[in-house]
């Protein structure tokens, strides 16, 4: 689906050291005293780097993304790209008329109608009369408002908005489009439409440059992508390479998130024992999850190895205990749980201290936050020694693509074809 980078085509876009600053005031006042003080001082601002020092170029029919964080200039970068802001540093060259899809609102005026909108954001882009009124019932039909359209636009939904902006922006067929977090809002229907779309304007070899916090969608269309954080570019590079970098920073920064959290925890975890234990015997001390080099870990991707460490102290000797786990969904439905026993892996006797550890191989499963039991019984299974019923949790994180549900399933499609009809062999 994607095409080859085009190395041989001209840029249609070039940024070069591209800065953006905004002012923000330095203090708020919310005291009447307040702002009379602040009447007789000087007005102080901060000055905030939205982007800085960014640089990239767009070839001519190629489908660009743009990823990262809330914050990190995406928006701000296309609204320069477009016209909107100028820059404060750098250079902004762009060949070819540009149609821009941006924050809600953007080139509309909420007081008009959906049909005059549809004129005058026709006409911001650059578009006579006579042109709107030829695109003007296909604009309608594809933004699917035709009972809609002499509503003043305030009356919208922010997903009848959408579709509005975007059908305008479809329709003006510009060599460029740039393309806002279109995806964010509006159906699935009419994500399917605007992807197709996309399709269309690809292979009409016109440019594309798409802003999303959609990673898969991102990593589908995009022939390369530029990851921004906090304003600078971190990677330009294929889609595969940006996404991998983007998913894998997130993912650094969860762990320290993590970190901190379970610091500040740390004092409410008087655990109470749910079922009737004999905890004064054989007790679990903690629970980790690890990776396969032995870090404790609390983040995971799909299909990579989690190995669950429980560490117990056996205050007097124990024989053949029975190490169990359990698996939640988020929501807390059971999923399995494996126990040492029905795995037929035999632990003779327990005295002092150590760890057991179950190693999920290739986890299977898919994005969220599962919960997990822990616990010991003793020979006969019944007795647990200590049952840690879903006290711990463990995150995989939402990075496979075309996968629905709770797991990952390992499996294989076969067809067989058992009649050929006539009508079909020649
Ligand atoms: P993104 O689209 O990646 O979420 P934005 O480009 O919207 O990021 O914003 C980048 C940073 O610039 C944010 O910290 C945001 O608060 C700030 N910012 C954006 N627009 C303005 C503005 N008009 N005035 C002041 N700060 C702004
Ligand atoms: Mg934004």
């Amino acid at each position: 689906m994607k095409s080859k980078v085009h190395q041989k085509r001209e840029a249609v876009i070039k940024v070069e050291n591209l800065s953006k600053n905004f002012k923000i005031p330095h203090e708020k006042t919310d005291t009447l005293r307040g702002s009379f003080v602040n009447l007789l001082k000087k007005k102080t601002y901060e000055s905030f780097k939205a982007l800085n020092k960014v640089s990239f170029e767009v070839k001519e029919g190629e489908f660009f993304g743009i990823i990262g964080r809330n914050g990190s200039g995406k928006s701000t970068l296309l609204k320069i790209l477009a016209g909107i802001y100028g820059p404060d540093q750098g250079k902004v060259e762009i060949k070819g008329g540009v149609s821009p899809f941006l924050e809600l609102g953007v080139g509309f005026n909420m007081e008009l109608s959906g049909r005059d909108n549809i004129y005058l954001n026709g006409s911001v882009l650059g578009l006579k009369k006579k042109e709107i009124d030829e695109k003007y019932d296909a604009i309608v039909e594809f933004s699917e408002l035709n009972r809609f359209i002499d509503q003043k636009l305030k009356n919208y939904s922010s997903g009848m908005q959408v579709r509005l902006a975007f059908s305008v922006a479809i329709y003006a067929n510009k060599d460029i489009l740039l393309m806002d977090e279109v995806l964010a809002v509006g159906d699935s229907n009419f994500q399917r439409k605007c992807l197709e779309e996309f399709q269309r304007y690809r292979k009409a070899r016109k440019t594309v440059v798409l802003v999303s916090h959609d990673i898969d969608v991102a990593r589908k269309f995009c022939d390369r992508i530029l990851l921004l954080d906090k304003g600078r570019n971190i990677i330009l590079d294929t889609a595969d390479k940006a996404v991998n970098e983007y998913v894998k920073r997130n993912m650094i920064d969860e762990e320290k998130r993590f970190k901190k959290e379970k610091q500040s925890n740390k004092d409410d975890s008087k655990h109470t024992n749910k079922r009737g234990s004999d905890r004064d015997k054989l007790e679990i001390t903690k629970v980790e999850f690890l990776d396969s080099s032995e870090n404790p870990k609390q983040i995971f991707k799909t299909g990579e190895d989690i190995i669950a460490r429980i560490s117990y102290n056996a205050k007097e000797k124990i024989e053949k205990p029975i190490f169990g786990v359990g698996f939640y969904t988020p929501e807390g439905v059971y999923i399995t749980g494996p126990n040492t026993q029905t795995s037929y892996f035999l632990i003779k006797k327990l005295a002092g201290k150590g760890f057991v550890d179950c190693t999920i191989i290739k986890n299977p499963f898919l994005g969220g936050t599962y919960q997990f039991t822990a616990a010991i019984f003793n020979t006969n299974g019944f007795l647990p020694y200590d049952f840690r019923e879903r006290e711990y949790e463990f995150t995989i994180l939402e990075n496979e693509k075309n996968q629905y549900g709770v797991i990952k399933l390992n499996h294989k499609w076969k067809h067989e074809k058992i009649e050929k009809p006539d009508l079909m062999v020649k």
